[in-house]
């Protein structure tokens, strides 16, 4: 073979964070027992994520016969020319981004992430708290139906809940509410951004008993209604339970009161700028984000919560939930690729669809280097530096280093497969 593979397997960790699917209803289970020869599945044993890239808390392992098995941000360190001279130097020779595949069964704690100059601040003021100073915008894709919360409502909507619903009107206080009721009749954008911060940040700092004592006469009434046949979908009322049956009396289950809930279906994205409340509720999904933990919770969720920084730093501008969806941009000169191209310079993933009809395909050379899973579908993959084809199946994931090419010979079917790359 030859001595200097620049395009090569890579075997992923698996996180069994309890929210996870199980067995194999999990993408991630179901992805790494086809991908990697060394995964066992086990059906109750939840499947949360699968991680792409050198992140230390699971760093992907490079595995080509006739080398030795290694991190592969160890190989990058001794390759730092690989990564693309743009990342090499913009990002002083580290993988930017981390990429995932997250199968979610029980909801997510309500987060949002700090831009980078105020992660960079919270690191240095509470690095206990804050370990890490990057920031953390993500890109979430959907495999399959998935479900979150993401970013205020339109105010009109919330202060119809606060009409409506006279438990969330008291989480929230009179006086709050009766402000943000009276300002959604008017068209002043920052007005409806303060009281929006003022209602949610009296919720937020409610004391734990009043809050339980709320959530719970609510959702007994909705309950109620669901039982005598009522549509309970005017007040979230699915979402609400579904909150209420896994953080039971918790301060998020009134969230989806504020926060727009978005089912996306496969294929379509939403990004999570920083400081944009969100929340991962169930479903399968893509992800990409910067290479950081910096996530500030603020319900849903036994980790600690620091509602101060939260309120402070929230974008409270309110949105219609179509709003939230981000599109990929097709690729003009190539029928099968569609770019999701986030505005920052960590990552951006390209989504390539080969209809059964492709019987090849290349997948091209980019500037930057790159790391790809094949989500369905089945291929030899033939590079320069590799004597033997890549066998790509599901789960298969592959490193490219910058301005390498692999030829796709595909079997009969199509192929879904996701690249991503920095986005320099
Ligand atoms: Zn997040």
């Amino acid at each position: 073979m030859a001595d200097d593979p620049c395009v090569f397997p890579l075997k992923c960790a698996v996180q069994n964070y309890v929210w996870g699917k199980l067995g194999n209803q999990s993408e991630v289970a179901r992805l790494s027992q086809s991908g990697n020869p060394d995964f066992k599945l086990q059906q109750d044993v939840p499947y949360a994520e699968l991680w792409m890239g050198t992140h230390p808390n699971g760093p992907s392992k490079i595995y080509l016969e006739g080398m030795e098995e290694k991190d592969l941000g160890e190989w990058i360190s001794e390759h730092p020319e690989r990564l693309g001279k743009e990342t090499n130097d913009y990002f002083k020779g580290e993988l930017p981004f981390l990429f995932k595949v997250l199968s979610v069964r029980t909801s997510l704690s309500i987060q949002a992430h700090p831009n980078k100059i105020h992660a960079e601040l919270l690191n240095r003021e509470n690095p206990n708290l804050y370990k890490d100073a990057n920031h953390k915008p993500e890109l979430a894709i959907a495999l399959t139906p998935f479900q979150g919360l993401c970013g205020f409502h339109v105010i009109q909507d919330v202060a119809k809940y606060l009409q409506d619903i006279q438990e969330f009107r008291t989480v929230v206080g009179t006086e709050n509410a009766i402000k943000l009721i009276t300002a959604s009749r008017a068209i002043d954008m920052a007005s409806h951004r303060s009281v929006m911060k003022n209602a949610f940040e009296a919720m937020m700092m409610r004391d734990k008993e009043t809050l339980q004592k709320e959530v719970r006469k609510w959702v007994s009434k909705v309950m109620d209604m669901e039982e005598q046949g009522e549509d309970i979908s005017q007040y979230n009322g699915e979402v609400l339970l579904k909150l209420h049956r896994e953080f039971p009396g918790d301060v998020g289950c009134f969230a989806v009161y504020f926060l727009n809930h978005i089912t996306l279906q496969p294929g379509q994205a939403m990004f999570l700028d920083a400081n944009l409340p969100h929340a991962y509720l169930s479903g399968d999904c893509m992800e990409c984000m910067a290479c950081s933990d910096n996530v500030v919770r603020a319900g849903l969720t036994v980790k600690y919560v620091d509602v101060q920084t939260l309120c402070k730093m929230l974008d409270y501008t309110g949105r219609q939930p179509q709003k939230a969806i981000f599109a990929a941009i097709q690729d003009t000169e190539d029928p099968y690729a569609a770019i999701f191209k986030p505005p920052v310079n960590d990552f951006a993933v390209i989504r390539i669809m080969l209809p059964g009809d492709v019987a090849q395909y290349q997948l091209r050379p980019l500037q930057n280097a790159s790391i790809c899973i094949v989500i369905s579908g089945k291929a030899e993959g033939t590079t320069r530096s590799l004597a033997n084809p890549l066998k790509l199946q599901p789960g298969s994931v592959f490193f490219m280093s910058a301005n390498e090419i692999v030829t796709l010979k595909l079997e009969v079917g199509s192929m879904l497969l996701f690249r991503a790359h920095p986005n320099l």
